[in-house]
């Protein structure tokens, strides 16, 4: 997952690319990000990405077919999206966005996790994952890679609370 995301950004040079993170509860507060869609017909320029909603709808309806309709064990995890010009950190505007789609959500969600990826110009890989709670907190995300041989990433929900 990482090496995809890695060739990916490095395609999207400047621009910002993103998609929808689907993801497999293994324990309480312990996650493995099952797929990562990547948006198609990308409208971000270097400064701001703009979600496609109506895309990202169909992606995660789809994702919750693939993955056998058992949303206690699968759903919808978050978002990611590549900051190529800016720091692997949520902007305001980011923020913003995550708290909405909480909102949207209603009672079947009560956290999204935001992945921010970056290259930098030595080509390396950056990540950054936030946590965002209906009740309006937000937490440090831990991120693991496993081993390659899976090609998963796994994010463990952290205790450590910003300020906010
Ligand atoms: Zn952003």
């Amino acid at each position: 997952m990482i090496e995809r995301w890695a060739s990916d950004l490095k395609k999207a040079g400047h621009k910002e690319v993103g998609g929808v993170l689907f993801g497999e509860q293994i324990a309480e507060g312990d996650f493995r990000i099952v797929e990562a869609t990547r948006q198609r017909f990308f409208g971000g320029t270097a400064t701001t990405f703009n979600r496609r909603g109506g895309a990202a709808r169909k992606e995660i309806l789809a994702l919750h077919k693939k993955f056998g309709g058992n949303p206690e064990r699968f759903n919808y995890f978050g978002e990611w999206h590549s900051h190529p010009n800016a720091p692997a950190w949520p902007s305001r505007q980011d923020e913003t966005t995550m708290y909405n789609l909480l909102a949207d959500q209603g009672e079947a969600v009560n956290f999204l996790v935001l992945i921010i990826v970056k290259l930098d110009r030595d080509a390396r890989f950056h990540i950054g994952a936030t946590t965002y709670l209906a009740s309006g907190h937000k937490l440090n995300c831990e991120i693991d890679v496993e081993g390659a041989e899976r090609d998963v990433a796994g994010a463990a929900l952290s205790d450590e609370e910003d300020e906010k």
